[in-house]
């Protein structure tokens, strides 16, 4: 069945002006990018998305990367697109992501990874609802 992920290119990645190639391959993976959009988080809006991991060591470090620049948000609409996504992306962990996922690729370490995708049909309709609501992708 189609359905939708959200996927964001992360501060590091737009820093190494590697969004042409990440994008490149989100065509080639047969995703369709139904809404895309150039952001800059501030702290709140970047622990606000992440509120989930409020309670992990990462989280102040990671909030504080998330709004350290501009961000690439995409809808991304394809068959068993959550899964298939995370499958490109790769691991968490550059490091321990597989040759060939966007993340051993361009990843620099486990918090700069280079992108992000939902994990669950129901973490995917939040996250989307999270850009579309508060963040003005439409
Ligand atoms: N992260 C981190 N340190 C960790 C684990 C995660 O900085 O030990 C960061 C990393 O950027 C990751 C994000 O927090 O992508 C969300 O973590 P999660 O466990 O949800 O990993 P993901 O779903 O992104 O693979
Ligand atoms: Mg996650």
């Amino acid at each position: 069945m189609r359905e939708k992920t959200l996927a964001i290119i992360k501060p590091d990645a737009v820093k190494k002006r590697v969004i042409g190639k990440i994008i490149q391959r989100i065509e080639d993976e047969g995703f369709e990018i139904i809404k895309m959009k150039l952001l800059h988080l501030t702290k709140e809006e970047a622990k606000a998305f992440y509120v989930v991991h409020k309670d992990k060591h990462f989280y102040d470090s990671l909030t504080e990367f998330m709004s350290s620049g501009e961000i690439v948000v995409m809808i991304l609409e394809r068959e068993n697109a959550i899964a298939h996504w995370r499958e490109v992306m790769g691991a968490t962990d550059p490091a321990l992501a597989k040759p060939g996922t966007i993340r051993r690729e361009f990843g620099f370490s486990v918090e700069r990874n280079a992108v992000h995708g939902s994990d669950s049909r129901a973490t995917a309709d939040w996250e989307i609802g999270f850009f579309t609501e508060k963040m003005g992708l439409d």
